[in-house]
């Protein structure tokens, strides 16, 4: 299966990014994860030079950006295939009134799009706007397109925005025919836009039989994919346009959640105002604030179309998931903004480590993004997976805005365990049924009693050696043994909490043990004292207030070593090379060179500084057998610890 972006934009177009170029496209969609781009713009005679200079031929009607062309910076993903895509702008008169209907047209070849470019520019000015304006009549423009290339595939592009779309409430139709009329037929799919979903469209029983598909409108390479298609065909234009015509290999499409959408409800974006379609039609249709007359959102537009109730599915309809960038994903996990430095930081941390933004968003364990990016974002995405996403919706050209965690949450899931924070002062005025409300997914009705536990489980809370370590799949109830053992070890032999240290490999985990420890143990103070946390946040707590330099910091250090030592290279790849070494991979096994390793930690020692890696190493030098705290260790999943790690918990 494969991720497809076919609607975007070059810098040829108006309001577009300067960094609309092949070479960001390209690097961008693999960062993504995106295997088909459309290239947009195709009437633009610049941006049509630049693709037949920069792309080669990668299959049938698809291409790929030149090798020597692929911006250096390391990229996760697989080099995307380009489709020729273009939007026009058709703005004409039709039965009386004015129509701008955007439309999407895909074509097979560069030669097609030269054939097609050059009879438009007969009509009209294509030279001026990437996404040319023209006053054609959209049936005329599909016949032109088909007289030219009967391969082309035309698409009516997000048919529910107000002022430019095919069911536009301003200036579009109230149905297919009215618009394309005798050629409705050759119209095999239509764009669903940002502002509407699958739902809302399958209430509309005369888009039955039209394959739904979605993309970005990126305006800018960052942009792809906020809605894509997936496909499960072959990587050629051909392969591509049939499964689009009848459905067969077109698995569903990735979503907007429609809310996010900036015409989704009804208002006026200067005065406020944002309305349900019945709050406008109990006004009137005219704004509360200014008396003009509302900009009508997508909801009430597919509302006045729709011949079926919320809800209905019609048979065949395909799936969907509903997604949000990562970054917004990041933010409205963390209570911070999307734009943000440490938001971008920690997106990049991401990608370096976990892969493609949608296998993320998609794919990658929970387990692995709490590992990565901690308990919140980690969170984060297992709600927006789930749909458990707060939304607040876009009106009148303000973009609908969602969140993931609430402040409190935010507070709970990071402060309490964070690496900062191992022990953070209790509160104690806090209400306990604040604490059970986060924890409520999985709260279970009573921590059990040791006798509940299976011999094995028995075993193991009830040993003396020092160190326990609990091995087995997940689900199989280790956390609950760890917590019978403390409780164990604590009621049964007397043993001071601040003798106790548990290891987790999740900070999210951490801080579920601590709140069942809390339940079992009778509140807050019993397990104030223990050491409950991540190997990194207890190395931490030992090695007490170091500094810690953050991922970013670490990458401009790796490649200031790198320019300096006049290497060719990534500082990604550094970084890789050099943590890899400090978990106990041999350097020639990295096949990292010394030189660079040494000049990295020289820097380090410089800013008197330790990255997180070195957190474990430091770690290990200390004498750790001595310290009162590491009487009784506890490690949760021991089977994935690595070497250095290993050591620490024996020594
Ligand atoms: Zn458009
Ligand atoms: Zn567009
Ligand atoms: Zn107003």
């Amino acid at each position: 299966m494969y991720i497809a972006d076919l609607h975007i934009h070059s810098r040829f177009s108006r309001a577009t990014s300067k960094d609309g170029d092949l070479p960001h496209l390209d690097w961008w969609a693999r960062r993504k994860g995106i295997r088909m781009v459309g290239t947009g713009d195709f009437t633009h005679p610049a941006w049509r030079a630049e693709l037949r200079e920069q792309l080669v031929p990668a299959g049938e009607g698809v291409y790929t950006l030149r090798q020597d062309l692929r911006l250096p910076d390391v990229a996760p993903g697989e080099a995307p295939r380009f489709v020729i895509t273009g939007e026009i702008s058709c703005i004409y008169k039709r039965h009386g009134r004015t129509r701008k209907v955007h439309n999407l047209i895909l074509l097979p070849s560069l030669e097609a799009a030269d054939e097609l470019s050059a009879r438009l520019e007969a009509i009209g000015n294509i030279h001026s706007d990437g996404r040319p304006i023209l006053g054609l009549d959209s049936r005329d423009l599909l016949e032109l397109t088909l007289d030219t290339c009967p391969d082309a595939e035309f698409i009516p592009a997000h048919i529910w925005t107000p002022h430019f779309a095919l069911f536009g409430a301003f200036s579009g139709f109230d149905t297919m025919e009215e618009c394309f009329g005798d050629l409705t037929g050759h119209i095999h799919a239509v764009e669903t836009g940002l502002s509407s979903d699958p739902p809302m469209n399958w209430r509309v029983s005369a888009l039955d039989g039209l394959t739904l598909v979605s993309h970005s409108d990126a305006h800018s390479p960052s942009k792809l994919g906020r809605e894509a298609d997936l496909l499960d065909t072959g990587l050629t234009y051909p392969e591509l346009v049939r499964a689009i015509r009848t459905g067969e290999g077109f698995q569903g499409t990735v979503e907007f959640f429609p809310e996010e959408g900036k015409y989704h409800l009804d208002g006026h974006r200067n005065c406020g105002v944002c309305l349900t379609p019945a709050e406008t039609a109990a006004l009137g249709g005219v704004c509360p604030v200014c008396g003009k007359k509302l900009t009508i959102g997508v909801e009430h537009r597919v509302e006045a179309l729709a011949d079926r109730p919320a809800g209905f599915r019609p048979e065949g309809a395909k799936p969907f998931e509903s997604l949000a960038p990562l970054p917004e994903v990041i933010a409205a996990s963390t209570g911070v903004s999307a734009a943000g430095k440490n938001t971008q930081a920690l997106y990049e941390q991401m990608l370096h480590a976990l892969g493609p933004e949608f296998s993320i968003l998609r794919e990658v364990p929970v387990e692995d993004i709490a590992h990565t990016a901690g308990p919140c974002v980690a969170e984060g995405i297992r709600r927006l997976r789930a749909g458990q996403v707060e939304r607040r919706a876009g009106f009148d050209g303000e973009y609908g805005v969602i969140s993931l965690l609430t402040p409190g949450e935010i507070a709970r899931f990071s402060g309490q365990i964070s690496l900062f924070g191992l022990d953070l002062p209790v509160r104690k005025s806090k209400p306990r049924r604040e604490l059970q409300h986060v924890l409520a997914p999985e709260a279970a009705p009573a921590a059990p009693q040791p006798e509940a536990l299976n011999p094995p489980q028995l075993e193991a809370v009830t040993s003396t050696a020092p160190v326990t370590a609990v091995t087995a799949g997940p689900g199989t109830g280790k956390t609950r043994t760890l917590v019978a053992r403390i409780a164990w070890l604590v009621e049964e032999r007397g043993v001071r909490p601040g003798e106790i240290t548990a290891v987790t490999f999740t900070n999210q985990a951490a801080a579920e043990m601590r709140a069942r420890l809390e339940q079992r143990l009778g509140g807050k103070r019993a397990v104030a004292a223990m050491t409950i946390g991540t190997f990194h946040a207890i190395c931490l707590k030992l090695l007490g207030d170091v500094r810690l330099i953050s991922p970013g910091e670490a990458l401009t250090i790796a490649e200031q070593v790198l320019r300096e030592s006049g290497r060719k290279g990534g500082g990604k790849t550094l970084l890789q090379s050099v943590s890899r070494v400090k978990n106990g991979v041999s350097p020639e096994d990295t096949g990292l060179d010394a030189e660079l390793y040494d000049a990295y930690q020289a820097r380090l020692r410089d800013l008197g500084a330790l990255d997180f890696d070195d957190l474990l190493t430091e770690g290990l030098k200390r004498d750790v057998t001595g310290l009162r705290c590491f009487r009784h260790v506890l490690v949760d999943e021991f089977q994935d610890i690595n070497d250095i790690q290993y050591q620490l918990v024996r020594s």
